[in-house]
């Protein structure tokens, strides 16, 4: 399977033109893809720098599975549920609300203040 340079269209490897928009192909350089063209992906290389990653992560971990995780305090021994419930997981929270926060800024002062960078092809 091959897809339309053009409109990603799925077309034979050897088609001659695209069924779709009608693109004409030489037999060379312009002609079926292996692979989906990029402007046709739906989604992108993934941009974030291993900082944002980083305090995404954090965020989630902090926000969701941190309250999530209360549900299963009391499956831990009784004096360490206690001491998770009310120590574990609001650092967890906290951590998160911090990373989140964190990230925020990150993204302001890269918005305003970021150097813009050319479009990668
Ligand atoms: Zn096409």
């Amino acid at each position: 399977m091959s897809y339309c340079p053009n409109c990603a269209q799925a077309i034979s490897s050897d088609a001659s033109a695209c069924s779709r928009c009608g693109a004409l192909f030489d037999g060379g350089g312009w002609g079926p893809q292996a692979i989906v063209p990029k402007q046709h992906r739906l989604v992108g290389p993934d941009k974030r720098s291993v900082l944002e990653k980083s305090l995404d992560a954090v965020a989630v971990i902090g926000l969701v599975l941190g309250p999530v995780s209360c549900g299963f305090a009391p499956l831990l021994p009784a004096g360490t549920a206690v001491v998770y419930a009310f120590i574990g997981v609001p650092l967890l929270v906290a951590a998160g609300v911090g990373a989140a926060l964190a990230r925020l800024l990150l993204y302001l002062l890269n918005r305003f203040l970021g150097q813009k960078v050319p479009n990668e092809a």
